[in-house]
């Protein structure tokens, strides 16, 4: 029997990251869902994977931290070989905001903050899984889809240009990996969400922001996290077996 595929999931604990998660085992995938602070709310994810019938287990690590991602993928490797399993995808959701400021009020610390969470722990866990997944490297191949946002297009003036410039990074970094890792049995795209109804703009400190900005865009209501799943877990699906270096915008028209 085929070892079943598996599907890590970083930021797996709400938000888009848990819908994908839900999503996913819904259509079969076994999964592993990671988390930063909020274990209670990864293991509830959890559990309703295991209600659909899927294996689901929860890895605490910073993606921004190297060690913690290394220990991360090692210790999925150690379940995997228990439990039979093989990792056939990654999606490359974790990531953060920061308060709305203009950049000559931004520190420096929360620049180095920005790009280590939302760019480089997407280029260090992308590392990894490509390290598994590349027929390169003896794996059986597999699909990347990491998380950017609209923002990376518009900039976001006077809200995070940080931010925007992070998910520019993401969407080069996914064509660039792409292109790279395509003769080897593995995909890579992005998509770009809108505004979506999660607790992200709260960690911002703007709770409202997504009803607020209604009014503003193009359907009218900000999006929901499940929306945004099914574009994930089509381009992780075979149904996407000639998409690669797409990035996709689920925005709403935004
Ligand atoms: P969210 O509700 O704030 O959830 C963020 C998730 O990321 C949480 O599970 C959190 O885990 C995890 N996380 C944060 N920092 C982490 C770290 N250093 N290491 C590992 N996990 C970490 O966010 P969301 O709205 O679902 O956003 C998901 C992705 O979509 C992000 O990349 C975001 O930039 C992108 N996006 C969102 C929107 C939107 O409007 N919501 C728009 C465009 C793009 P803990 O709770 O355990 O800390």
């Amino acid at each position: 029997m085929d070892p079943k595929p598996l599907l890590l999931v970083t930021g797996g604990s709400r938000g888009i990251g848990a819908a994908t998660a839900r999503l996913a085992a819904a259509q079969g995938w076994d999964l592993a869902i990671n988390y930063a602070r909020d274990e209670a709310a990864a293991e509830a994810v959890a559990d309703e994977v295991r209600t659909l019938g899927r294996r689901a287990l929860t890895l605490c690590a910073d993606v921004a931290d190297e060690g913690q991602v290394r220990a991360m993928f090692a210790t999925l490797d150690r379940q995997l070989q228990d439990g039979g399993g093989l990792l056939a995808g990654l999606v490359n959701n974790a990531g953060v905001v920061d308060v709305a400021a203009r950049v000559d009020e931004m520190s420096g610390a929360r620049l180095q903050r920005m790009f280590a969470i939302n760019v480089f722990g997407t280029m260090l866990c992308a590392r990894e899984a490509v390290r598994r997944m590349s027929q390169r490297h003896g794996g059986a191949g597999g699909a990347i889809v990491n998380l950017s946002s609209v923002a990376s297009t518009l900039g976001s003036p006077g809200q995070y240009v940080d931010y925007a410039a992070a998910k520019g990074a993401v969407d080069v970094f996914t064509v660039g990996l792409a292109r790279e890792v395509a003769a080897e049995g593995v995909r890579v795209n992005a998509v770009r969400p809108g505004v979506i109804d999660t607790e992200i703009h709260a960690s911002g400190g703007q709770p409202g922001r997504a009803f607020r900005l209604a009014p503003t865009l193009p359907m009218q209501r900000p999006g929901r996290a499940d929306e945004v799943a099914q574009a994930i877990v089509w381009l992780l699906s075979p149904a996407a077996s000639y998409t690669t270096g797409a990035v996709l915008d689920v925005s709403g028209g935004r």
